[in-house]
């Protein structure tokens, strides 16, 4: 079933609940809003703002980027809304991309007059993590601390007894997505983190329906079918009704540009599914229809640690598949001499592999995939 044709689970999407506050600055000649309403965004048109997410210690604004290209003028109400969000991790930089040359495309989209819907775009949702090129939001308050804002979501405000990191999360919740009233499908891009590689694989929790159509649409390598992380954005939509993945792009720091161009028709396909796109559009890209022969389903990861401190040599890749006591890897210590052969705990197949030697006792190096309903 196309998505175009799943119900729209969340009530009252089309309500207002405050019109777009522009602060009356501008910043790299974009205006500056606290508050997205999608009525006061101009129709045919891709639109740039910023907001500011939280001020940092001394009252440095931390400024998001936010693209929104809406579609005709009646489309806000017949048409879908889209969000498109990445890098919520600082060092995840392969949805960045992703964001960006969608809606570099979408200029000519929606221009045409005929494109129905809205897409809401968040390609650096954590300029601090890109400053500190890391994964988590650092705070500078009692002496510092790190807070990994995927598990913080929908946030609370300071109002309500929130954190810098918690309320930066409230306001993209609700300043950005207006608590669901701008959005009702999404997609937030992520990567692996720093030092280790993997394909394009999808987070997804098919309980909530759309959700398991959005996933094949996105025809990864791996379907990873889990109930989410509470307090991820994937798992903050679901739990309010709104059909969202969280899309896996390969290895931090480094654009893949396959699995990079991948992700792009994945969104052209999902416009398309969404009904969004004018009739007999031609995409920018191949959005060839939905083949899930290479895409493996799996319930259940499997991890390798190293269980001393050492340097790890990997022998098998993404995608490879393994049985159970198959040698995978082995750990050396500083002399060069052999004091751990890893093996594998299952019989599955490969979903990433630590490509950084250096490695702490405890830490995985290898996650593997299996289903464990199947047998
Ligand atoms: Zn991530």
């Amino acid at each position: 079933m196309k998505l175009s044709t799943v119900a729209l689970l969340v009530s009252g999407v089309a309500t207002v609940s405050a019109q777009t506050s522009f602060t009356g600055d501008t910043l790299q000649g974009y205006p500056v809003i606290e508050y997205l309403d999608l009525n006061d965004v101009p129709p045919n048109t891709v639109s740039r703002y910023w907001i500011s997410a939280a001020e940092a210690q001394g009252g440095l604004p931390y400024f998001l980027p936010i693209l929104v290209a809406r579609g005709s003028e009646g489309s806000l109400d017949t048409g879908r809304r889209l969000s498109l969000s990445a890098s919520i991790h600082g060092d995840e930089l392969n949805g960045i991309p992703v964001v960006q040359r969608v809606f570099a495309a979408l200029g000519n989209v929606v221009s045409s007059g005929n494109f129905n819907g809205t897409v809401i775009g968040l390609p650096t949702q954590n300029p601090n993590g890109n400053i500190l090129n890391q994964r988590n939001f650092f705070s500078s308050s009692n002496n510092g601390f790190f807070t990994n804002l995927n598990r913080v979501f929908p946030g609370t405000s300071i109002g309500e007894g929130g954190s810098i990191a918690t309320s930066y999360a409230y306001t993209i919740w609700n300043n950005v997505w207006a608590n669901t009233s701008n959005v009702d499908i999404a997609v937030d891009f992520h990567t692996l983190s720093t030092g280790s590689n993997g394909p394009l694989w999808a987070y997804a929790d098919y309980r909530l329906d759309g959700v398991q159509r959005l996933a094949e649409l996105a025809q990864p390598d791996v379907l990873k079918i889990d109930p989410g992380e509470p307090g991820s954005i994937e798992t903050t939509w679901v739990d309010h009704g709104v059909p969202a993945i969280t899309l896996e792009i390969g290895p931090a720091k480094n654009w893949n540009q396959t699995l990079i161009k991948r992700s792009e028709e994945f969104v052209w396909r999902l416009l398309e599914d969404l009904a969004m796109l004018p009739e007999n559009y031609t995409a920018p890209m191949e959005t060839v229809s939905i083949g899930l022969q290479n895409s493996y389903r799996a319930t259940n990861f499997s991890t390798v640690a190293a269980s001393r401190s050492g340097w790890v040599q990997m022998d098998v890749v993404p995608l490879q598949d393994v049985q159970e006591g198959q040698a995978v890897g082995t750990l050396y210590d500083s002399w060069g001499d052999v004091i751990e052969n890893l093996t594998a705990p299952v019989t599955g197949r490969v979903l990433t592999v630590k490509v950084d030697p250096a490695t702490e006792q405890g830490a995985g190096v290898l996650d593997l995939v299996y289903n464990a309903t199947s047998s």
